[in-house]
């Protein structure tokens, strides 16, 4: 095999050992790598209802194809698991060396399961792999392992870690790389928590086989240079994916005060041109000239690397309009790995519902302070930290009191950051994405916006599954960076000639299509086992709130989803993807896609 090292590496924590495992071929050309090798392994090797957080759950760190070769934004790692938030498939990539060192170590990926006796960091140094004692980290945040970590190691090793939310076993715990590369919004973190694994430190000195590697290195200097060609990238270069603030003000989007208002009168204080005024530098994931991390000084003079979706969560969502504030929040969120998505989702109805008077505790709108104390509560599961630790849609069935109502949510993952009260298309993107409430598989709102916010068509859903697979299929399987050509428009031919170079196949857009396909059925199947009899369409509808509760204020105030046509859209959505009215792939579909298997172990409502 070339393009792919054929060898996954297999440690049992519980043994301290690690084996590496070859696999066969076809396991490469039916899953490609990243997302795909890891929900197979999920498939074929958890028991229905293992519990995510025991040893028996498996911790996967994998890469693709195009891994570790030195082109644009391929220095991506997915960090997959069965999610303890959701209880179903979970997973998020994240840029960190460390997926660069695993290639060039021998792997294609880590397949960790087992747990510890005690506090452990695992570290590879090609065939060699060492169990190293952490009681010394433990307890100690992201940044803090990451500056100890390096003295010892390379400055170029790959290393991941936890903070104290993973330790903790917070469920939206997510694993860092590079003070600031967060993955793993599901609980990953979490996961790696309970298997005592604090950290990993990866070196690699082995090079890659490629089929055609002269031709790659040509492919890798002009895929550069084509980057900056492209009309949008100095300004990426400058905002990186914060010019997203503007446009959701100006389009009614911007998730503000728990998903109520679309629309913040403070927006500007958290804009892409105030961030501008306050940047010190950009960061980025390995080989990457798109370096889209923007690093700020916070409130309290420190570094944070800011982008869209972590400021507006702890921005506007919560009320608060001043950006050094939002950074020091978001370095905290970092430094003890919470995934700030669903940090921001949990304060912001913490604060609803303190609003209304149903907790004791009070916590403004936009209070500095009480926030910051309310993340360190959350961290050490402290009174309504330890309720709100469990994700947003435990904390509204402990609270009651119909909070299920502004719990904002699907499958349990909370929602990023785009209000969709008048956006259908964006909404059944959240409904049906792989993990739960995620863009990043579908992010189609400002194409949406486009095509006409308030129409419910075949168009949209036609849109959303092409969307899809691109991304949350081809994208994550090849473990590649979404925004080269989401955001700049790079042309997928590049890819195709990547591809080839790398493992020697052409794969045609039909072939790509198929295995995305392939793959996001298989996520599907795998949720609906874990699923059984709870398992119901109702899953993938998005939160009552944007079909029940009109858009307060701004100019699309008084908009709202309608269920039924939502309702319509979603079988039109099932019909396309060959799944049941239920959701379930059928049986035929399976059969297409090569999964016949699958159909013995799930049930068909
Ligand atoms: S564009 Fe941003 S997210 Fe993508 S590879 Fe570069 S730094 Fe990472």
């Amino acid at each position: 095999m070339q393009g792919w090292t054929g060898v996954f590496l297999k440690v049992n924590l519980t043994k301290s050992e690690a084996k590496p495992e070859p696999y066969n071929e076809d396991l490469a050309l039916n899953f490609l790598g990243g997302r795909g090798f890891a929900i197979k392994i999920l498939w074929d090797t958890l028991k229905q209802g293992t519990n995510p957080l025991s040893p028996e759950n498996k911790l996967i760190f994998v890469t693709g194809p195009l891994t570790g070769i030195g082109l644009p934004n391929s220095g991506k790692l997915v960090i997959a698991s069965k999610s303890p938030l959701t209880g179903g498939y979970g997973d998020g990539n994240s840029g960190s060396w460390a997926a660069v060192e695993i290639r060039k170590a021998g792997y294609d990926a880590l397949v960790i399961e087992g747990k510890a006796s005690s506090p452990v960091i695992l570290h590879i140094k090609d065939q060699a792999v060492e169990f190293l004692d952490a009681k010394d980290l433990w307890g100690k945040n992201s940044f803090e392992v990451e500056d100890q970590l390096r003295k010892k190691y390379s400055k170029l090793a790959g290393i991941v870690s936890i903070g104290q939310a993973g330790e903790n076993l917070i469920k939206f715990a997510t694993v860092v790389s590079q003070k600031g590369r967060a993955g793993g919004r599901p609980g990953m973190g979490a996961v790696m928590g309970s298997k005592k694994l604090k950290a990993i430190v990866v070196e690699g000195t082995q090079p890659i086989s490629l089929a055609y590697p002269d031709e790659m290195k040509q492919l890798a200097v002009d895929g550069y240079k084509e980057l900056l060609t492209k009309p949008l990238y100095s300004f990426w270069k400058r905002q990186g994916t914060m010019s997203t603030v503007e446009w959701c003000q100006e389009n009614s989007c911007l998730p503000t005060f728990n998903y109520r208002q679309g629309v913040f009168d403070k927006a500007e204080g958290i804009s892409g041109f105030t961030m501008e005024k306050m940047k010190v530098s950009n960061r980025g994931c390995p080989q990457c000239n798109m370096t889209c991390g923007n690093v700020v000084k916070d409130s309290e003079g420190k570094d944070s690397e800011l982008d869209y979706e972590n400021v507006v969560m702890l921005g506007s969502n919560i009320g608060l309009g001043n950006l050094a504030q939002v950074a020091t929040l978001n370095r905290l969120a970092d430094e003890f790995g919470f995934d700030a998505i669903s940090l921001g989702s949990v304060i912001g109805f913490a604060m609803e519902t303190s609003e209304k008077g149903l907790i004791p505790e009070k916590i403004g709108w936009g209070d500095f302070e009480a926030i910051k104390a309310l993340i360190n509560d959350i961290a050490y599961r402290r009174g309504l930290g330890a309720v709100l630790a469990e994700g947003v849609r435990s904390a509204a069935v402990t609270i009651g009191e119909g909070s299920s109502d502004w719990a904002m949510h699907v499958k349990g993952l909370e929602v990023s950051a785009y209000d969709c009260h008048i956006a259908p298309g964006m909404a059944l993107a959240y409904g049906t994405s792989s993990i739960g409430a995620h863009h990043k598989d579908a992010w189609i709102i400002t194409w949406e916006q486009k095509a006409g916010r308030e129409k419910y068509d075949e168009a949209k859903v036609d849109y959303l599954i092409k969307t899809q697979l691109l991304r949350g299929g081809a994208f994550e399987a090849l473990t590649v960076c979404r925004f080269p050509n989401g955001s700049l428009g790079l042309e997928l031919e590049w890819y195709h000639k990547y591809l080839r170079a790398s493992t020697g196949k052409s794969f045609s857009l039909d072939q790509l299509n198929q295995t995305s396909d392939r793959i996001l059925t298989l996520i599907r199947a795998f949720w609906v086992r874990e699923y059984g009899d709870k398992w119901s369409r109702d899953l993938d509808v998005p939160p009552m709130r944007w079909f029940k509760e009109p858009l307060k204020v701004g100019p699309l105030k008084g908009a709202v989803l309608d269920l039924e046509k939502y309702s319509a859209m979603l079988d039109i959505y099932y019909q396309k993807r060959g799944w049941n009215k239920n959701g379930v792939p059928t049986k035929e579909t399976l059969e297409k896609l090569g999964l016949a298997d699958v159909a013995n172990q799930i049930t068909y409502g």
